[in-house]
């Protein structure tokens, strides 16, 4: 007995993969009783990203920005069925996906595939290892980086990252360290000033300056957080002046801002940079450090990259799988892509994901309506061509023709267009920057009560009101009582 086997065996089935913000804004809106729906992820929650590099020196808990997936489908018209595992191939062609438990418990089965009529691929993307110059072009990987770095992409990074940090705290304040020793140990170095390195300097420095130093007053003087990035600024994506504020505002801050400067290799307790001197010469530095974050943007996960060698379409894609207007992948039938594992004209944004996964719901509502009123339009042409009344008959062509009407309705389906709302970041000292889209055109603000914007907007956008709640207690609780110093999480 096959107890795998679709719920339903008139409806078709449709496969998401992930658990992230572009699969579950697709799951929101999806009428789910039109098909047998299956989702597979290895996370059984959605993250609220936005909010994670406020983790790790916990102004925000990890549970906070977490909401179980069970709780999203719980609320579901029809059953969801939901594997806790990663989808390890997908072969386009058997419209079949391979899937693993690779999770530390393993039944006997772990390993079996899901068969799919529709799939949508929203497996977002893996952080980069590798040096990435700003218009995407590779080059060879960086030595050490795995080794050596924490990431802040996923939960565990984030507890990893917390753990770290105190770490270096503790072991400095070691009886007898050297002054060079104390000096490495508390030099947190982020490379990559994208938003996600800015936001997480910013949270660093707010730990040092609001809590550590209170608690550790040794530490004074002695705690540096440096901000390494490649390019000639921070926030490339965000505008000049906002730019300008951010790096300033670092600089009162004490954060180390160090741009022009291309991290080469990584070692296990310094980097090797090289940097370009005002006068256009280069010079090879070495920085120590005890921390190191990496957050050099994103690099394509296994899974799609096994697909896209798979299809002659995806050769010249770079950034993830080439999908044309309406996300379908090109070289496939009825395989949609979403958010960071999809090469659109568009940033690899929580904003962009959430739209894709809003507009395919609206795309399979419409397409199940559309094959419902067309097997109704079927239905009505045998009974009027069989009917012999001519008012049975009158009645019916009215009938169909308002069907025919309600069809063209539905086979219009437009193609994606993604609605820019803004770009907000947090860069430390209850400050923020804000690129908004407003009324046509751009508004950009800085400041105290950007930041009153941000975590409004913020707290606007997260999952729940369980989450709205837990992140409003935080936010009050560090306000309160400062934030918790002890190692672990
Ligand atoms: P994700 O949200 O990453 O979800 C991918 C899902 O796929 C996960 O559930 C994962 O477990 C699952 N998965 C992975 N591998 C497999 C597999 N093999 N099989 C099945 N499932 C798999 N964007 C903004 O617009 N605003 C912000 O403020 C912002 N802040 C950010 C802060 C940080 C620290 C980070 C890292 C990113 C931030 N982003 C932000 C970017 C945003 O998070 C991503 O663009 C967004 O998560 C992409 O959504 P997604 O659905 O493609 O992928
Ligand atoms: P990113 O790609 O935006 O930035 C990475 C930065 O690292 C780049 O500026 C790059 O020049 C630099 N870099 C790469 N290799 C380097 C090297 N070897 N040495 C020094 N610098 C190097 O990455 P991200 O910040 O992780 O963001 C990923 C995506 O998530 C983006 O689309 C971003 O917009 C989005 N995001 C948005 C927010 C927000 O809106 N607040 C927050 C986090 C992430």
């Amino acid at each position: 007995p096959n107890e795998q086997a679709p719920a339903d065996p008139t409806k078709k089935t449709l496969v998401i993969l992930g658990s992230g913000w572009g699969s579950v804004s697709l799951l929101k809106k999806l009428d789910t009783e039109n098909y047998n729906v299956i989702v597979v992820s290895p996370r059984n929650y959605f993250l609220f990203t936005p909010l994670l590099p406020s983790c790790p020196t916990g102004t925000i808990e990890h549970r906070s920005i977490m909401e179980p997936i069970r709780h999203i489908l719980r609320h579901k018209k029809t059953e969801v069925k939901y594997y806790e595992a990663e989808a390890t191939e997908i072969d386009h062609e058997k419209r079949v996906v391979k899937v693993s438990d690779l999770s530390d418990i393993k039944g006997d089965v772990h390993s079996t595939e899901i068969p799919f009529d529709y799939l949508v691929v929203g497996v977002g993307a893996e952080s980069a290892t590798f040096g990435k110059t700003d218009c995407g072009v590779m080059f060879a990987g960086i030595p050490g980086v795995k080794e050596h770095a924490c990431f802040l992409k996923e939960i565990q990074d984030s507890q990893k990252l917390r753990k770290n940090v105190m770490d270096c705290i503790e072991t400095a304040l070691f009886k007898e360290q050297s002054p060079e020793e104390v000096e490495r140990l508390l030099s947190m170095v982020v490379v990559g000033g994208g938003p996600t390195g800015v936001e997480f300097a910013a949270e660093l420095q707010d730990f040092f300056e609001n809590d550590l130093k209170k608690w550790m007053p040794e530490l004074a003087d002695k705690f540096k957080v440096t901000l390494v990035e490649a390019l000639p600024n921070v926030l490339p994506m965000f505008s000049k002046a906002l730019i300008d504020y951010t790096e300033k505002s670092f600089r009162d801050e004490k954060i180390d801002v160090r741009t022009k400067t291309m991290v080469k290799n990584v070692g296990d307790k310094y980097i090797d940079v090289e940097a370009i001197l005002p006068d256009g010469s280069k010079e090879k530095q070495r920085i120590p450090y005890g921390c190191l974050v990496w957050a050099t943007g994103n690099a394509i996960r296994p899974v799609i990259r096994n697909l896209m060698n798979k299809i002659p379409e995806q050769k010249t894609a770079r950034r993830g799988l080439a999908v044309n207007d309406y996300l379908v992948v090109d070289g496939t039938e009825g395989i949609w892509a979403v958010g960071d594992c999809a090469q659109s004209k568009y940033a690899p944004t929580a904003q962009v994901a959430s739209q894709q996964g809003a507009y395919l719901a609206r795309l399979f509502n419409s397409m199940e309506r559309k094959e419902i009123i067309e097997s109704e339009i079927e239905q009505l042409k045998e009974l009027e061509a069989s009917s012999s009344a001519a008012d049975d008959k009158t009645a019916l062509q009215k009938t169909l023709a308002k069907k025919d009407r309600e069809l063209k309705k539905f086979a219009k389906i437009s193609s994606f267009e993604y609605t820019h709302q803004g770009s907000l970041a947090y860069i430390g000292m209850d400050r923020a920057v804000a690129d908004v889209s407003l009324w046509g055109g751009n508004v950009a603000s800085a400041g105290g009560l950007t930041f009153l914007f941000w975590r409004s907007a913020y707290l606007s956008m997260v999952f729940s009101t369980r989450n709205r709640v837990l992140v409003i207690m935080d936010w009050l609780k560090v306000k309160v009582f400062g934030r918790d110093v002890s190692r672990f999480v």
